[in-house]
């Protein structure tokens, strides 16, 4: 009989960081696991860090470009199997608003296969996973939001 799966928890922070184009709004995705996936910047938490912390590092490491929170998004939370290890990961991710300061996509690092600026609605077509669509559909409800005040 096959032993069954130990269970871990982690937690990661990202951010959907974002710039103004003409009319329109951009957010960056990362491409991981050579271009199979889009998702959000995201990482796990250093030791000693806080979430918005991570998030502003992660941004900055995974994309190349520095933010600042504007608000919090909210938290996924999924499951992943480590198969050769035979581990189930329950992960929590916390998601910001970030405006973006300042770098270039092309200063992404070795971690994602690239980074790049889409509209939000571009975004919204592309990215891969159900937790990360909802964070973005957020984002773009709250930066129109922000956009008529
Ligand atoms: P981190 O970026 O937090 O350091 P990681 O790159 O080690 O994490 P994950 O991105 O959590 O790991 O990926 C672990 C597994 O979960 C992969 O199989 C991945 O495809 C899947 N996964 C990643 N993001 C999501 C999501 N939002 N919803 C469901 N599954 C996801």
């Amino acid at each position: 009989m096959t032993k069954p799966a130990a269970l871990k928890r982690q937690t990661s922070s990202g951010g959907v960081i974002y710039k103004k184009s003409g009319d329109d709004i951009l957010v960056v995705l990362v491409s991981v696991r050579g271009g199979k996936f889009w998702c959000l910047p995201k990482g796990l938490l250093d030791r000693g860090e806080t979430p918005e912390m991570t998030a502003v590092r992660e941004v900055r490491e995974e994309s190349g470009l520095s933010g600042r929170i504007v608000e919090k998004l909210g938290d996924i939370n999924y499951w992943y199997y480590v198969k050769g290890d035979n581990i189930k990961c329950r992960k929590t991710v916390h998601f910001y608003l970030m405006e973006y300061l300042s770098g270039d996509t092309a200063d992404h690092d070795f971690e994602v296969d690239s980074a790049e600026w889409f509209t939000i609605d571009e975004a919204i077509g592309k990215i891969s996973f159900k937790g990360d669509k909802g964070i973005l559909l957020k984002a773009r409800a709250r930066l129109r939001e922000i956009a008529d005040k």
